[in-house]
């Protein structure tokens, strides 16, 4: 995937341009769009194109799940593949070339009930009239004794990120999706064994990574089996499992485990203010509105079916076209009442 160079001015990325004096000078914007992935940056590409000078509020970090992803296959455009980091820094340079402003801030609260809305970081408050959540997902933890206790010692979510500490290492792969195949096969560059451990006999991931896992010689699986705890003591040493058909319990000694059981929406901040799914996942329609008028959501927040990059941009690219259509409507209003 080499090759590929972008220039992300990173000096655009610290603050936006109104900054607030003090923290209760509000900063007015039009657009805000809540999360730097994939589906925030493209919204931002096409809000600023539209000279909408939208401001993104990424969180600690852009790029969202897709910058955790080794290598994306499924990219259009790029038949080599290109690394999930790699594609979200030039949708975040695309984004900057348009005026878009990226600011490292990580929302606190919301209030969808007054228009223009009311959003707060730690450092600012905002007042936006139209919205574009795309907080995307985070990786499900299985909440069993010794996870959280070595997070960052031993166990991790992310291979890209982890997977080099891991050198000629025993690793433990918890899952059957694609996630778990894709990243087990990039562990599988350092590490000398990578131990996918899944709850049936059948796995979830798609033929074409399934083929690569079985053909891979440093992948073994173990069948019907469920973690239950991760056990260690500075460092993780193995996992105590049980195996679902036999009851029988065993321990498995590893130096990693790596937990890709799914993913659950960031939505939390929305709880009570917007229609979510009993899943927590916004409800959009096909236009990527949410029950609240200039509230819009794109990406994984709203789609529990894909989960893919190219449809988490494209919904983006909608919802900002629909936030321009939106802001034109309100301004249209505003000129009619003589505002
Ligand atoms: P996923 O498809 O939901 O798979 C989660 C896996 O974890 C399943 O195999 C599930 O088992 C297992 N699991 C769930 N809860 C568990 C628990 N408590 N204990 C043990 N195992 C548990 O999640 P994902 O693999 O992260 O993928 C998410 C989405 O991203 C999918 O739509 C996927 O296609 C997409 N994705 C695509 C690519 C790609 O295109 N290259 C790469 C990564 C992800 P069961 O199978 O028994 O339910």
């Amino acid at each position: 995937m080499g090759g590929l160079t972008f220039s992300l001015d990173r000096s655009r990325l610290s603050q936006p341009e109104e900054k607030a004096e003090t923290a209760e000078e509000i900063i007015e914007r039009d657009l805000v769009i809540i999360g730097g992935g994939p589906a925030g940056l493209t919204a931002g590409i096409y809000a600023g194109r539209a000279q909408l000078k939208p401001l993104i509020l990424v969180g600690q970090a852009f790029g969202g799940q897709a910058a955790t992803t080794s290598e994306m296959e499924n990219y259009p455009g790029f038949p080599e593949g290109i690394g999930g980091m790699a594609l979200a820094e030039q949708m975040a340079a695309h984004a900057t070339r348009f005026e878009a402003e990226t600011a490292y801030e990580e929302v606190t609260e919301v209030d969808f009930s007054q228009w223009p809305f009311a959003l707060k970081t730690y450092g600012n408050s905002y007042r936006a009239k139209a919205v574009i959540i795309c907080t995307g997902t985070s990786a499900r933890k299985l909440g069993i004794p010794g996870e959280g206790h070595f997070i960052g010692r031993g166990v991790s979510f992310c291979a890209t990120c982890d997977g080099y500490f891991y050198k000629e290492k025993t690793v433990v792969v918890v899952g059957g999706g694609d996630s778990a195949l894709d990243e087990g096969l990039y562990l599988t560059r350092f590490a000398k064994e990578v131990i996918v451990i899944h709850r049936r006999d059948q796995l979830r991931a798609t033929p074409i990574l399934q083929k690569r896992a079985f053909a891979n010689p440093k992948m073994r699986f173990v069948w019907n089996t469920v973690v239950d705890e991760v056990q260690g003591t500075n460092v993780v040493t193995g996992v105590r499992v049980h195996n679902v058909a036999t009851r029988a319990e065993d321990h498995i000694p590893c130096d990693g485990v790596f937990v890709y059981v799914g993913l659950t929406p960031s939505t939390q901040l929305f709880r009570g203010q917007i229609d979510l799914t009993p899943e927590g996942y916004i409800v959009t329609d096909k236009r990527q509105r949410t029950n609240v008028p200039g509230i819009f959501a794109a990406g994984d927040v709203q789609d529990p079916h894909f989960r893919q990059v190219v449809v988490a941009a494209g919904s983006g690219a909608a919802a900002a076209i629909e936030a321009e259509r939106f802001l034109a409507e309100k301004a249209y209003e505003a000129l009619d009442k003589g505002t």
